[in-house]
């Protein structure tokens, strides 16, 4: 006979009581352990499939992008968030346009990159549209302090009409380049997995700060329902660029 703890009557009818117990005040402190329940984010490792992104002495730029997207989206997932990624595999290169089409459904979508240079620029830039909304300004300023925070340089918020994955996204989006591989030291940082951790969590910051802010009566997704990590895997292979 199975006597694994709930099974026991004696701790079954303890935890009955201590569920009565929770009442108003137990919900709220399941909420503030979850500060972020019912708010969502598209999270974009860029490339996959066949194309690596940037490729310097053998590192491959997609990998980086989709280990960085998993870290943050665990992070997020733990505060309550539902978070979708675009692809959670090496093996597929979701096309451009159906990227920003996943985030239509949540609170902002953030694309994953790491940069590359024929010169020694090294930190994390934050791109956003040419014509940007407000909220994708407040997503992509939140994210460009946080990531600052570990790079050290400070640049301003980029806009650029030359991304097409920003064009299409009708909600917040922004787009973020963690650094580059071009870079020897900022290379070899980026293969270590605590400065890995250091800049997904500066990924996650910034996606809380944001998703924090916003009025409940302003987001869509807030009848998604209780937190459950969605991943999302397209498994078409587009013919798309960035
Ligand atoms: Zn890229």
């Amino acid at each position: 006979m199975d006597a694994g703890p709930l099974r026991s009557p004696l701790l079954g009818l303890a935890l009955a009581a201590a569920l009565a117990a929770l009442g108003a005040s137990g919900v709220a402190a399941v909420k503030a352990s979850l500060p972020l329940l019912g708010r969502s984010v598209t999270l974009d490792p860029g490339h996959g499939g066949i194309d690596s992104g940037a490729r310097v002495a053998g590192v491959e730029e997609a990998r980086l992008n989709l280990a960085l997207a998993r870290a943050a989206a665990s992070l997020l997932a733990a505060d309550g968030a539902q978070v979708v990624l675009t692809r959670n595999s090496s093996a597929v290169r979701p096309r451009l346009d159906e990227r920003p089409r996943l985030a239509d459904a949540t609170d902002g979508f953030v694309s994953i990159h790491v940069d590359s240079a024929a010169t020694l620029a090294r930190g994390s830039q934050v791109f956003v549209g040419p014509h940007p909304r407000p909220s994708s300004v407040r997503l992509g300023e939140f994210l460009r302090r946080r990531l600052y925070a570990v790079t050290h340089v400070l640049r301003p918020l980029n806009r650029t009409s030359s991304l097409a994955v920003l064009r299409r996204a009708r909600g917040a989006a922004v787009l973020v380049e963690v650094g580059f591989l071009s870079h020897p030291v900022e290379r070899r940082l980026l293969l270590t997995r605590g400065y890995r951790a250091r800049i997904a969590r500066a990924i996650y910051l910034g996606v809380r700060d944001y998703l924090a802010g916003l009025d409940a009566s302003a987001r869509e997704g807030a009848e998604m329902g209780p937190a459950a990590l969605r991943w999302v895997i397209l498994a078409s292979e587009g013919e798309g660029r960035r």
